[in-house]
Parts: C-alpha cells; structure tokens; sequence
C-alpha cells in the first residue's frame, strides 16, 4: 500500500487476501462477491461486484499490470507503458501474457458497512421483480440490490417451511454511511410480505465473505450469462418460469445490478466494450452428483436460449463455460478485431490458450 492509495497485488492473492489488506485502512477496490475467488482471473475477464456502482469495474481501477509475455519479457503494462498491452488486459482474459502483479487504485470504503437479505415467497416473483426493475432505475450508487432465484437453504432467520422452497432473495448492499443506508432500503421491504430479512451494520470485509459458503469448492457447475440493458417483461416472465423448475437445490438464477460508474466508460476505452450492460445475469447450474449432469446442464441452456431475446449483446467472458469458444468474438464486440491484432503482436503462437481464447 502506499500514499497515492495503491494496492499492489501479487497473482496469486484472492479477494480475501485483498480485502484484508485494504481494509485496515479503510480503503478498498471494487471486485467479486465470494472472498475465494482469484484476483488474477477476475480482474482479467473485466471484475465487477458491490462496489461496481460507485467505482466501477475491477478493470477500470487497474492502474499497471507486471506481465511475462511469450517471449519471457517481464513488461509493465499501462496508460504509458505497453499500453496496447494494458488495453487488451483489462478484460481481454488470459490470452496476453501470465501478469505477476497488479496495482489498483483504493477508495473510502467502510470499514462499516450496512447489507443484507431481504427474502421475499417465489408466489410473489412478478410482483417483487416489477417493483425491483423500478426502483432500480433511481435507486442512488451507493446502494446496491441483487437478485437471487433459488430454494432456501437452512438458514436460521427463515421459518423451517419455508427451507427448500423457490424464494426470490434481494441482497442488499450500500457502499455509504450506515445510517442513510437504513433510509433508503425502506422501501424495498414493501416490494412484499418478506419472510425474513437480516440487515445489519458488519464489516465491508466479512460482508465480502457472507455468500462463500454457498459456493464452496467440490459441486458440478455449469454458468451462461447475459447482459442486459433493462429487466423488460420478457426477461421477468422467463427468470421466474425457470426459477419455478429449478433441477437441484444449488441451482440458482442471479441478476448483478452494475449501472453506474462502469456504464460512463467508453466502449473502447478497454478490452472489456459492454459498457451498455446495467444488468448482469448469470445462469448458475451447480449441483452434486453425476447424476445430475444432464438435467442441470439442459436446465441452464434451456433457460439461457429462453431469456435471449431480451438480453442486450456480449456476454462476461468469466461468466462463460467451456464449451462457448464461439461465442468469443461477440463477447467482445467491437473490440474483437484490435484484441487480434494485440494477440499477434505479443503472443503469435498462441502460447496462453487456456482461455476463452482469441484464435489468430
Ligand atoms: C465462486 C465464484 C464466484 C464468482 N463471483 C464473481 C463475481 O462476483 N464477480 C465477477 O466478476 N466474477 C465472479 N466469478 C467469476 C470469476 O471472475 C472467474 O471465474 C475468474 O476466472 C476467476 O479467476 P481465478 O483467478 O480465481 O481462477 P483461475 O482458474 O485461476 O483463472 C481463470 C483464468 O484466468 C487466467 N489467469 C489466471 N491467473 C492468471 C495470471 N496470473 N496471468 C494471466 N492469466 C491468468 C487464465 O486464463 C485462467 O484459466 C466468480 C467465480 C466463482 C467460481
């Protein structure tokens, strides 16, 4: 850490390591929402979680990246070195060279912070869903709403007939003082009749940790995503149907609000160009057993080709599986044919492949 608020992160550090380290200052970077994740692979692909409204992408407060190339160069890489190079990291993935360490820029954050559930009956999706997409359009950045179509897992605040049931779960989180966070998650309460809601004041970085226990390593997982620029009718009518024929009981449905700070950087001004997207959906297949292979993975392609049709264009390249190699060029838009030619300039032989890999 250092005076001009910069973290300098090795590669192999997670959001965990991260966090802790900011925090103790009270500053932090916006990033993911599980703690284990890799800081590597998730600034990379682009990077956005509950500070994304206010700060932005994980990509768009890189400010130098230290990369080996193909060749064996170590180069720093930024807005003056390298900087071909800096545009395609920041969301082009692991197609570039094998990057040692970041430096990020710090912002205020907590070291208090208010979140937390509020879980609404799934009988109640559409009516929730609407009022969601409404105040979702004014609500101010500070405050973050997410939404999460899944069955109750065995937490304590839910009565126990409701464990295992479809429910629609808004986490909540505002970057601000704690005390107008509580004014402005009013209203939300009144989107239905909640079955529980712990919300309290916690420190941001055990916040960061809240949802790691119910993405611990070991499950079958198979994720699609979509942007999209609004939750129109089409999109609610479909999440819900699908939510209501979920194949197993991790399987979820997951809306990420990001509308802010990201959507006022130009499309070009990074690999990363879906600067449109103020919704992020990702289709979150996870399950046990081999069993359940095909149901899980039919379940997630039916729902992701039926929600389509109102999704905006591109797709979050660290949302995508193994099998949508061809569906890379239009994950990166219009910026597909520069990200082609950084390629061939720093890795002409393909050398990074284990990717969602940019063919020459
Ligand atoms: C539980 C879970 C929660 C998630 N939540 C979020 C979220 O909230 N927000 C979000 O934006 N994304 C999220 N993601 C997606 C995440 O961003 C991607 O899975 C990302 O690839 C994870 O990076 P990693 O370093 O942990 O993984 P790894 O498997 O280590 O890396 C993934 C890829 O990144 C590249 N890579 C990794 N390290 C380097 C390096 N040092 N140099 C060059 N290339 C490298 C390689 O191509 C590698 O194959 C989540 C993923 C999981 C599994």
């Amino acid at each position: 850490m250092s005076k001009k608020k910069r973290a300098y992160v090795d590669a192999g550090a997670t959001l965990a390591d991260l966090d802790a380290a900011t925090q103790r200052h009270g500053l932090a970077t916006p990033v993911g929402i599980n703690s284990t994740t890799g800081i590597a692979g998730l600034t990379l692909g682009g990077g956005f979680g509950w500070l994304t409204r206010k700060y932005g992408m994980t990509i768009d407060n890189l400010v130098a990246a230290e990369v080996v190339t193909a060749d064996g160069k170590k180069l720093r890489a930024s807005e003056q070195d390298d900087a071909e190079l800096f545009w395609a990291l920041r969301g082009g993935g692991g197609n570039f060279g094998v990057v040692t360490q970041f430096e990020f820029a710090l912002h205020p954050v907590g070291p208090e912070i208010l979140a937390g559930l509020i879980v609404f009956p799934f009988a109640q999706a559409k009516q929730v869903l609407t009022r969601y997409r409404q105040f979702a359009t004014m609500s101010p950045e500070d405050l973050n709403v997410w939404v999460v179509l899944r069955q109750a897992p065995p937490l304590p605040f839910l009565p126990q007939n409701v464990h295992g049931k479809e429910v629609v779960v808004l986490p909540i989180f505002c970057a601000g003082k704690v005390a107008d966070g509580q004014k402005l998650i009013e209203q939300i309460r009144a989107f239905g009749d909640p079955h529980g809601e712990p919300i309290g004041a916690q420190p941001y970085a055990e916040w960061q940790k809240a949802f790691d226990p119910l993405l611990a390593p070991g499950a079958r997982n198979y994720w699609k995503s979509h942007n999209f620029t609004e939750l129109s009718d089409g999109a609610t009518d479909s999440i819900i149907e699908y939510a209501g024929k979920l194949p197993a009981p991790q399987c979820e449905i997951f809306i990420g609000h990001i509308a802010g700070a990201a959507n006022r950087v130009t499309p070009r001004a990074m690999a990363y160009a879906h600067r449109d997207a103020k919704f992020i959906l990702n289709v979150h297949g996870r399950w046990e057993s081999a069993a359940q292979d095909t149901s899980c993975i039919e379940w997630s392609r039916a729902f992701f080709k039926a929600s389509a049709p109102y999704a905006s264009a591109g797709a979050y390249v660290n949302f995508m599986t193994e099998d949508e190699g061809n569906r890379v060029a239009a994950a990166y838009g219009s910026n597909f044919d520069r990200l082609v030619q950084i390629k061939k300039r720093y890795d002409p032989k393909n050398v990074f492949h284990f990717n969602q890999n940019i063919k020459l």
